[in-house]
């Protein structure tokens, strides 16, 4: 039987465009939900898959790359964008058509990006996004005129509204049937012509195809190497040829390194004078321009950010109590009802003790999570987040990073996880691997339980300046500890460990947004998911191995405390407590240290667990009370003091303290030298910083 192969296999297609163009809104504008998402093998580069469904009833396969600005990049993400169009990655079959999606307010750099993909000679459909953005803008582009001089077809679309897929589609399956596209632009004549007969020779002597002779030739007549280096590479009579010309043109006064770039532009220019008409602005400066220049100013700008976080910081605190004392309140009250049906014996203490107190001991602190969430959510939708990136970019300029690596530390914010994967838009990769080695010093979510447990306690409701709490002002610091602990670190490393420039950074600042309340809810409600997962799994989990370990092995007779001083827990805190006498923690801060390696909070439930246990099952004061009231046997005074809360919070701010961020660094960089390093300066920095944080307070208190 006879298959016709042709009809069978079905095409690909590839979508390919610079980051925030559009292209995922298209993807899923012209695949629905015909789509799977998976890894590029070897990389933990998204893949995003789908299949496109025409009007007649035939299907292509459509992918969605990652974002690029250019067939030349160098970050992961944009490698992959260019070796997939390339046909260099495995099973990854070859596209047959490029969708270039690109931005109709931002022309002339998203041009780059196509006028490369042309020079590929590839079949490409252009959509013409955010058409709606541009008109706003008043900028007028004339379509049909550009289509005619970039040569392929240009379709105007409006992704996010579906506008223009119809079209798209049509020109999508015309393009199909087509297998090349002609270049569209040219070399200013000398470098053409050179340019021109390299190729051929490329062709014709070095058995290269038309396509890849055209780039190469490119490459070797701007390479700053010698000639002599290609020596063996190519044939000696072709090299003497090369460097012929390379005599010519250095002799003509042409730049041969920047000749291609400048040109492309020069290009582009051309086109863009010829396609778009500007309405000029009425007024001078938009309202979100008016406002950026005191949000993004030299003086103002910090004293904002700076104002922002205060206040945001100030409201958590305010905001959190009343919910905080319920959700205690609760776990008082399911601790005392499960206590009445489980008779009093080992089973009862695990449940009352164990699971219920180490879990509830976190989970009162949801609340400061949620309003950090919701805040955080608030300075990202409303636009503010992108001005504080602008505004530390010259922090950052100045610990030799650019701006690009703040963006992931803003992220840490929240977690060190998406943080460390934010790092991939790095293109140097000694500035990646020092924003992943810095970034989990930046304060995350995971420590706010920690923060929260030792302000309650220890720090009095005093305010600062008539208008600010103490609570939130310490608070406040811990973050700031953190943020420029985490850029000194990046200054030291950067100086002596991983030396190289950075380059160049240019960042958009969007335009002011109202926020959306649908988005910040779902984000918190996400947010309180995970947390609540986190409680009820390995929190759990912990609580009640803990509990195993500080009830076994028993002893007959004894007052709780003794009794737990007995257990395993008691002597493996005993056995570390001289380790930490130095920083003014016990042993009981040194098994919630311990048991917190895993995951930050835990710390926390420890506490739960351990003070319950030690003042017997049936106190009724809440976690901080039992702390607050401890008194050293020694001296009959308070045993911890609010110098051991700030020791113990720089000591949170510095550690590592993270299993998951462990394994994510290990999967980024590909091995165990990196986060076995950043694991021990962490530690070091966080036992020499809280000792130091000790001594000196200490000084000041005698
Ligand atoms: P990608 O980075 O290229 O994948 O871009 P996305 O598809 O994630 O889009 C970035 C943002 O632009 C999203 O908020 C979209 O909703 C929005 N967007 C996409 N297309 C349009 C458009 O044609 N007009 C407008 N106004 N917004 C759009
Ligand atoms: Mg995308």
């Amino acid at each position: 039987m006879m298959i016709d192969n042709h009809k069978l296999k079905s095409k690909n297609i590839a979508i390919i465009g610079n980051p925030n163009s559009g292209k995922t809104t298209l993807f899923n504008a012209l695949t629905g939900l015909r789509q799977k998402v998976g890894n590029y093998p070897g990389v933990t580069v998204e893949k995003k898959e789908g299949k496109i469904i025409f009007g007649d009833g035939t299907e292509s396969n459509l992918l969605d790359l990652p974002g690029t600005y250019s067939l030349s990049a160098n970050s992961p993400d944009e490698k992959i964008a260019t070796d997939v169009l390339l046909g260099k990655i495995a099973e990854t079959p070859l596209c047959d058509t490029v969708i270039c999606v690109i931005d109709a307010s931002n022309l002339e750099r998203n041009l780059y990006l196509l006028s490369q993909i042309i020079d590929q000679q590839f079949p490409v459909v252009v959509a013409l996004n955010m058409i709606d953005v541009a008109e706003r803008e008043g900028i007028n582009i004339n379509v049909k005129e550009l289509s005619k001089n970039l040569g392929v077809p240009v379709i105007p679309t409006i992704a996010s509204k579906k506008n223009g897929i119809k079209e798209l589609l049509s020109a999508l399956q015309s393009t199909l049937s087509i297998s090349t596209t002609a270049r569209s632009w040219t070399l200013p004549e000398k470098i053409k012509f050179k340019h021109e007969e390299l190729t051929s020779l490329l062709v014709a002597n070095e058995n290269r195809n038309d396509c890849a002779a055209y780039f190469e030739a490119q490459t070797l007549l701007s390479t700053p190497r010698s000639i002599d280096s290609f020596h063996g590479t190519y044939s000696t009579e072709f090299l003497t040829h090369l460097k012929k010309d390379h005599e010519t043109l250095d002799a003509l006064g042409i730049d041969r390194f920047s000749v291609f770039v400048e040109s492309r532009y020069q290009w582009i220019k051309d086109v863009c004078d010829r396609c778009v008409s500007i309405r000029p602005k009425i007024g001078q400066l938009s309202i979100s321009d008016k406002i950026d220049t005191i949000v993004t100013h030299k003086v103002w700008g910090y004293i904002i950010f700076f104002s922002v976080m205060a206040i945001i910081f100030q409201t958590i605190f305010a905001w959190a109590n009343l919910p905080m004392e319920l959700i205690g309140k609760g776990f008082d009250w399911l601790g005392s009802q499960v206590g009445h049906i489980i008779p009093p014996g080992d089973l009862h203490d695990l449940v009352v003790n164990g699971a219920i107190g180490g879990v509830g001991a976190v989970v009162t602190f949801l609340p400061q999570i949620l309003l950090l969430f919701l805040f955080l959510g608030l300075l990202e939708d409303t636009g503010y987040m992108a001005r504080a990136a602008f505004i530390m970019d010259r922090l950052m300029g100045k610990v030799g990073l650019h701006g690009k690596s703040f963006i992931p530390l803003l992220s840490s914010f929240a977690c060190a996880i998406p943080g460390i994967m934010a790092t991939r838009t790095i293109e140097s990769p000694k500035d990646r691997l020092v924003t992943m080695l810095v970034a989990p010093l930046i304060s995350c979510s995971a420590r706010m339980p920690v923060y929260a447990l030792m302000i309650a306690t220890f720090i009095p409701n005093e305010s600062v300046l008539g208008i600010f709490s103490l609570a939130g002002f310490v608070l406040v610091a811990m973050y700031l500890l953190g943020l420029f602990t985490a850029l000194l670190m990046a200054f030291i490393f950067k100086k002596f460990l991983l030396k190289g420039n950075s380059p160049a950074f240019i960042m958009e600042l969007p335009p002011y947004r109202m926020p959306s309340l649908k988005n910040t809810m779902l984000h918190m409600w996400e947010r309180s998911r995970i947390f609540l997962k986190r409680a009820g799994t390995i929190i759990l989990g912990v609580s009640i191995v803990l509990w195993f370990l500080a009830t076994y092995p028993k002893i007959e007779s004894g007052t709780p405390s003794e009794k737990l001083a007995h257990s395993f827990v008691g002597q493996v805190g005993h056995f570390i407590e001289p380790t930490l006498t130095p920083l003014g923690f016990d042993w009981k801060i040194g098994i919630g240290i311990v048991s917190s390696l895993l995951q930050r909070e835990v710390f926390v439930s420890t506490m739960g667990t351990i003070y319950n246990m030690e003042n017997g099952t049936d106190n009724t004061l809440s976690l901080r009370a039992q702390i607050q009231q401890e008194v050293d046997p020694a001296t009959g005074l308070p045993k911890f003091t609010a110098l051991t809360a700030i020791c113990l919070m720089v000591y949170y701010v510095l550690a590592m303290q993270c299993l998951s961020t462990i394994a994510v660094m290990r999967r980024e960089t590909n091995g165990w030298k990196w986060p076995i390093f950043q694991f021990a300066y962490m530690t070091v920095l966080a036992y020499v910083g809280t000792f130091i944080t000790y001594r000196v307070g200490l000084w000041f208190i005698s």
